[in-house]
């Protein structure tokens, strides 16, 4: 789970997946109320963890001959469990650390 970088307290799961569902990677600490961002542990693991769910989406659909509705459900099961796990790949930091430098 991640640890804020600022107070040292180890975030809910439940915040980290609301912020992650906004699709922003920046959060304000529920205890120290200070901003921090979300940054994957590693880059590389986050890429090939979301490829995995539409993966498992397509062979799964070729083996159990799915229609529809199924593969709906499908999807929506796997996005759960892949949000579920998400927020243990997460770290988080003070700093944006973008890739680029920052302009100040
Ligand atoms: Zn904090």
């Amino acid at each position: 789970m991640p640890i804020c970088e600022n107070c040292g307290q180890k975030w809910p799961w439940k915040t980290v997946v609301k912020n992650t569902v906004k699709l922003t990677n920046k959060a304000k600490c529920p205890y120290c109320e200070k901003n921090q961002y979300l940054i994957p542990k590693s880059r590389r693991l986050t890429g090939i963890f979301s490829y995995i769910p539409a993966f498992l989406i397509i062979t799964l659909t070729l083996f159990l001959d799915l229609n529809g509705i199924g593969i709906f459900l499908l999807a929506i099961a796997l996005m759960i469990v892949f949000l579920g796990l998400y927020p243990f790949m997460m770290k988080l930091s003070n700093d944006e650390q973008l890739p680029t430098y920052k302009l100040e």
